[in-house]
């Protein structure tokens, strides 16, 4: 009797490391409580990262842990949910896109999969690792590609100057939610790839997110020069070469990858145009099989589809011919095809020995089919690569749209969860589709507008005691004696509006403060105050970005913002889940029409949020008049500073007259009704469309299946 149960124990905590090594438990709060509980300090300490946790914890503990009966229940539910998910053959994928020939391999530069693998820098990333998970919850065969950055991105400090400091920690992936692919009699799988007349060796790191898997391509071997060994070190790290270098390894080295898996997929699909070097291995592959180029490349673009990213020509991946023969003439060599003609895959005019080689263009030429990410997106790229299709009108060019959505089970915290649980029953997360499931929510009967406003202040505060933490340890680390009270920072009554993402210039952090003399009084009402929480991160060799930064940080010192106004560091997938979960009000104030889509507005709704933001990207089609506020009249200056003088009139304006008014107009009750009629509509009209289940299943009908 002792010894069974002790092999069942046994069996428990072995079962736990397989959860802790499959992400599926990011989406999961149950599944997070148990890591959390295993060990609370250790969880804080390593932003949550489960395979950390019980790293630190002896077998001897674990199994004593589980002769507790309550915690040894909560683990055999979640792994019986877990087994359940793993196991369903009956899934959105089976039914709706059954005729799909073979797996989607998706490649992308980053997965922002969780704040506990740093592999991403901003929304592309999230948007790879929200697509991932959904492609998993729907059923669709699917393997990421991407690489494994040693250093991540980076970690930010800003000086008492409010200067951005980099750290670059190192991350083992022993510690992380990672296992080497091995070849079938065992040792480690090796591929290589030619740069410049250097053979560059890789290995891969699998990840299991859920059903998919993803697999990590990393160059620091010893078979490596030191040179090439620190390649996949950074996040879009170092300088053109290591850009060319690490695209190569992506592009090219993904498919050597796939083919040694012995992998064959249905389709490629390339998330921007990082990766677009896969079709030319394609490519070589299909001559060296012995068809001549127009076989060759019609066989390469029946498989390739591409999503485009960036609205603005310079944003676009270009390298001169030079530096394309020097790292890829070698390569190329293999084809027997003309270096002139390798240029000419990338050019927008073939015969033009001055253009430069684009990414994506050469993605655009080698896939059946393409995208933007917003309806506004799509017109703008169509507009952008009309000199590719010069004998179709605009409308007509061969870039559509699937506007960007986001993986909601991951994003809503444990609270909304359990709010929604109990409301809507445990399954609200697989009617993400579904939009007359969400109609319910415009009525009373479902969540009283009480609990939704405790809701709210649930939130909020939340948020509040997060930042206060998140402060005294900056004020700590820079001299301070801790002791000085952080309790004026920021009210749990007050309207609280947060601004955070990456620190590009064209997003405006600083636009709110543009004509201080006028903000000054608003933030100073004592009947109606306002607060506002920033974050975000430039990148290393942005200055303007730092700039933009240090001017948020001179704000919040500022005497008449003093507790009102906060920087906090390092904004990462934990940072962003903690504000967008406690933003009354979520501002978005890019220059139009730069945000291609954004996304991180649409993680605010399930929690009771409003977005007040520019008509851009998703929002420009999101916005109803009814569900949250729109900043502009979506026009687009040719002079910028006077559209950031529009602008800016137009977000004081929507402030002052809109959005604090309608917060502090409460009823006997203290409740403001139309405030919460308007969160009710935001949730009916935006939960059932912006989410990457809808997103995906987009994808697969328009563009996995035909072809
Ligand atoms: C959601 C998210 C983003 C995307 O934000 P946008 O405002 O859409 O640019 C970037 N970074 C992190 C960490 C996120 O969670």
């Amino acid at each position: 009797m002792e010894e069974q149960t002790n092999e069942i124990l046994t069996s428990l905590a072995e079962q736990l490391h397989t959860l802790a090594h499959n992400l599926w438990w990011t989406w999961n709060p149950q599944a997070q409580e148990i890591f959390r509980e295993l060990s609370p300090l250790a969880w804080e300490r390593s932003n949550h990262n489960a395979v950390d946790v019980l790293h630190d914890i002896s077998r001897q503990e674990l199994t004593a842990r589980l002769h507790d009966p309550d915690f040894s229940k909560t683990v055999q539910e979640v792994l019986q949910e877990f087994e359940s998910y793993l196991d369903s053959r009956i899934t959105w994928a089976s039914e709706h896109i059954a005729e799909l020939k073979g797996p989607v391999a998706y490649f992308s530069a980053e997965f922002g999969l969780h704040e506990s693998l740093p592999i991403y820098s901003g929304g592309l990333g999230v948007l790879s690792g929200d697509h991932m998970k959904s492609a998993s919850d729907l059923g669709i065969p699917f393997i990421g590609i991407g690489l494994f950055y040693r250093q991540g991105y980076f970690q930010q400090r800003v000086g008492p100057d409010g200067w951005q400091q980099e750290l670059y920690p190192i991350y083992h992936p022993e510690r992380l939610p990672l296992e080497l692919v091995t070849q079938p009699e065992g040792g480690r799988l090796l591929n290589s790839v030619e740069i410049g007349h250097s053979t560059v060796y890789f290995q891969a790191w699998r990840a299991r997110i859920g059903r998919a898997t993803l697999y990590l391509l990393d160059t620091n071997l010893p078979e490596n020069d030191q040179h090439f060994q620190g390649l996949t070190a950074h996040v879009y790290g170092g300088d053109i070469d290591t850009r060319v270098g690490q695209e190569i390894i992506l592009g090219i080295g993904g498919v050597r990858l796939l083919n040694s898996l012995k992998v064959y997929p249905a389709v490629f699909h390339m998330n921007e145009g990082h990766s677009a070097f896969l079709t030319l291995e394609l490519l070589r592959e299909e001559l060296k099989a012995g068809k001549n180029l127009e076989e060759a490349q019609d066989s390469v673009i029946a498989r390739c589809i591409f999503t485009t990213h960036t609205p603005v020509p310079a944003g676009h991946d270009r390298f001169s011919q030079e530096l394309m023969h020097h790292l890829l003439g070698n390569f190329w060599s293999d084809t027997h095809l003309s270096l002139d003609q390798l240029m000419s895959f990338g050019r927008i005019n073939p015969g033009d020995p001055h253009q430069l080689f684009t990414m994506t263009v050469l993605a655009l030429k080698m896939s059946r089919a393409a995208n933007g990410v917003s309806r506004l997106h799509g017109l703008v790229s169509r507009e952008m690569w009309k000199e590719l299709y010069p004998f179709r009108p605009t409308g007509e060019i061969p870039i559509g749209h699937v506007t960007n959505g986001i993986h909601t089970p991951s994003w809503a915290t444990r609270k909304a969860h359990d709010f929604w649980n109990k409301r809507l029953g445990i399954d609200w997360t697989d009617k993400l589709m579904d939009a007359d499931y969400w109609h319910k929510i415009e009525f009373d009967g479902l969540a009283t507008d009480e609990e939704l406003w405790a809701l709210r202040y649930v939130l909020r505060r939340d948020l509040i005691e997060f930042v206060r933490l998140r402060l005294r340890d900056q004020y700590l680390r820079i001299g301070g004696d801790g002791s000085s009270s952080l309790d004026h920072v920021l009210s749990p009554d007050a309207l609280t509006i947060c601004f955070a993402r990456r620190f590009a210039t064209y997003k405006r952090a600083p636009l709110l403060f543009r004509h201080l003399e006028r903000m000054i009084p608003v933030f100073n009402d004592p009947q109606r105050p306002l607060q506002i929480v920033f974050a975000g991160k430039a990148h290393p060799r942005d200055n303007e970005g730092k700039r933009f930064i240090q001017k948020i940080v001179e704000m919040s010192h500022h005497p008449q913002f003093s507790g009102k106004v906060v920087f906090l560091e390092n904004y990462d997938m934990n940072v962003a889940r903690q504000m967008v979960a406690g933003a009354d009000v979520w501002l978005n104030n890019p220059r139009r029409p730069l945000e291609a889509s954004g996304t991180s507005g649409q993680k605010v709704v399930i929690h009771g949020g409003l977005n007040f933001s520019i008509l851009d990207g998703w929002w420009c089609e999101g916005f109803n008049g009814t569900n949250g506020w729109g900043i502009g009249d979506g026009e687009t200056e040719s002079d910028l500073e006077a559209q950031d003088e529009k602008d800016f009139a137009d977000l004081f304006t929507g402030l002052a007259e809109q959005v604090i008014p309608e917060f502090y107009s409460r009823n006997e009750r203290g409740i403001p009704v139309r405030w919460i009629a308007r969160i009710r509509n935001a949730m009916r009209t935006l939960i059932p469309v912006y989410n990457t289940d809808r997103m995906v299943a987009e994808y697969a009908r328009k563009y996995y299946l035909k072809g």
